[in-house]
């Protein structure tokens, strides 16, 4: 399997692609095609657990490695989550199966992908010849950041370098990332919001004398963001499992088709579940449910992208996101895989913070997409809805998902049995949560938690309640235009 770039560059190998994080032309990595998963393919998974699956998917694209190599890192990356099903669902009345996502050591979605990253890159560095330090760049909405610092953490051969939004994340967020341990790891505050770390991290990379600094110093650049293809691949894969557990469960029947609800900031988590219905999963529709930043339902509305409107900073910080990168490969999908196309688009993006796609491209993402999106106050409403009706306690960005999906199903009666992706611990958001609930919130995040779990009966993780007691480690804070100067001091110690 070869990967070519939406914006029409270079053909490379997985292992390529995976190094380098971003094609040459700015444009990002995408399949030549989608490998098939047939029915009998989905039966014969259905019996295999979360891990054998795994090795199922990432084999048709990442055909460089043998099926016992990459069993040796799914099994390792794994064996760091505190659930063996890995992605377990639970489910609720209506055929909602909510599937957690938030199982792995930082509590996020994130951890799926980026527990396996580290062992990818670094086999994919040697694969291609690479013997220079990789550098991980990193910008993240809250959850990305400790997930890679976690995943890369002293592994040798490689740094990884994290800038957030100062301000921006939760305070369980700032303290998992800015207490991380590890001789090879920086964090670093940005005074913007994650749009404006995302364009300096960006920036970083199509800087040819930042380029020469780095070679310099035997240093290569690569990405831990979802551009890279090594993020996005381990995602599609709970798609399918999900599918393979209700085949299993006998909720569904074969072939039936279901919907798939997923609340979306870069638009990566999504678009991993519809390259799962382009390899064949059976799916009906797949429902985008973003925030108060709903930059990506107008869109799929209008089919008129717009970043130029107000940033919002609301109780689901990790979509917080007005220029979602990922809606690029979608993009290249919908417009036929039209590179010209998608390169003026990106550059209108770029030069005018808008876009608008033909009537053509329109009418396919209508076919397959609806978009909704969710206010700070529908967030919590759902949060304490669906904890008095269910006994069950969802996260702010999980909240997002549900309430959109409540909304799509009054509209439009579609009851197909949905897999709502539930993307975070809702220990990670006590403060939104217990507000949700109406408790009390004047203490500190981590009393406010163990108060939540007093109420619910649930534990606080474990690594959530340890983190005050955590000697901070990191306090650089920077402007945006300061991005690369602070990383290049960071470099020299
Ligand atoms: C990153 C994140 C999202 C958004 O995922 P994308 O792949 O960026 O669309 C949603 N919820 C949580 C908790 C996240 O960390």
């Amino acid at each position: 399997m070869k990967y070519m770039t939406t914006r029409g560059g270079e053909t490379v190998s997985a292992e390529r692609a995976i190094v380098q994080g971003l094609g040459a032309d700015g444009g990002l990595f995408v399949p030549e095609s989608f490998p098939q998963v047939t029915k009998y393919d989905l039966r014969d998974m259905a019996a295999l657990n979360y891990n054998e699956r795994a090795v199922r998917i990432l084999e048709r694209f990442l055909t460089g490695f043998s099926r016992e190599q990459l069993r040796g890192m799914i099994n390792a990356a794994y064996a760091r989550f505190d659930d063996h099903g890995v992605a377990p669902l639970r489910e609720l009345p209506g055929g909602v199966h909510v599937m957690e996502l938030y199982h792995g050591p930082t509590l996020a979605f994130k951890d799926v992908a980026l527990t396996l990253l580290p062992h990818l890159l670094t086999a994919s560095a040697r694969a291609v010849g690479e013997n220079r330090e990789v550098l991980i760049l990193v910008a993240t909405s809250g959850d990305t950041g400790k997930a890679a610092l976690s995943g890369f953490a002293d592994v040798p051969g490689t740094r990884c370098a994290v800038f957030y939004p100062n301000g921006g994340v939760s305070e369980a967020q700032r303290l998992q990332m800015v207490t991380q341990r590890g001789d090879n790891v920086a964090v670093m505050a940005v005074n913007g919001n994650f749009d404006d770390a995302q364009t300096g991290v960006k920036r970083i990379f199509s800087d040819r004398e930042a380029a020469k600094a780095f070679a310099d110093r035997g240093v290569v650049l690569s990405s831990a963001n979802s551009i890279n293809w090594g993020r996005l691949v381990p995602q599609i894969v709970y798609y399918f499992s999900a599918y393979c557990d209700l085949l299993a469960k006998g909720t569904i029947a074969p072939e039936e088709k279901i919907n798939i609800c997923v609340p979306t900031g870069n638009f990566g988590n999504i678009l991993a579940a519809y390259y799962a219905e382009r390899m064949g999963l059976p799916v009906n529709r797949l429902i985008c449910a973003s925030n108060r930043n709903n930059v990506l339902s107008d869109f799929i509305r209008t089919g008129r992208y717009d970043a130029r409107r107000a940033f919002y900073q609301t109780t689901s910080p990790s979509m917080d996101i007005l220029i979602s990168s990922n809606l690029e490969r979608l993009l290249f999908e919908l417009s036929g895989r039209d590179a010209a196309a998608v390169s003026g688009w990106m550059k209108s993006l770029k030069e005018t913070g808008e876009y608008e796609i033909g009537s053509d491209a329109l009418n396919k993402l209508h076919g397959l997409m609806s978009g909704g999106w969710a206010s700070d106050e529908d967030c919590a409403e759902e949060i304490g809805r669906v904890w008095n009706e269910n006994g069950y306690l969802i996260d702010p960005h999980t909240a997002v998902a549900m309430k959109v999906l409540r909304d799509y199903r009054a509209e439009t009666g579609d009851e197909h049995v949905c897999v709502t992706a539930s993307t975070a611990s809702p220990f990670k958001f006590g403060r939104a949560v217990s507000a949700a609930l109406h408790m009390p919130v004047d203490a500190d995040d981590f009393t406010l938690c163990a108060r939540l779990a007093d109420k619910t009966g649930l534990q606080v993780p474990a690594s959530i309640a340890a983190l005050p007691t955590l000697p901070v480690r990191h306090n650089t804070v920077c402007a945006p235009e300061d991005m690369l100067k602070t990383l290049m001091a960071k470099l020299e110690k």
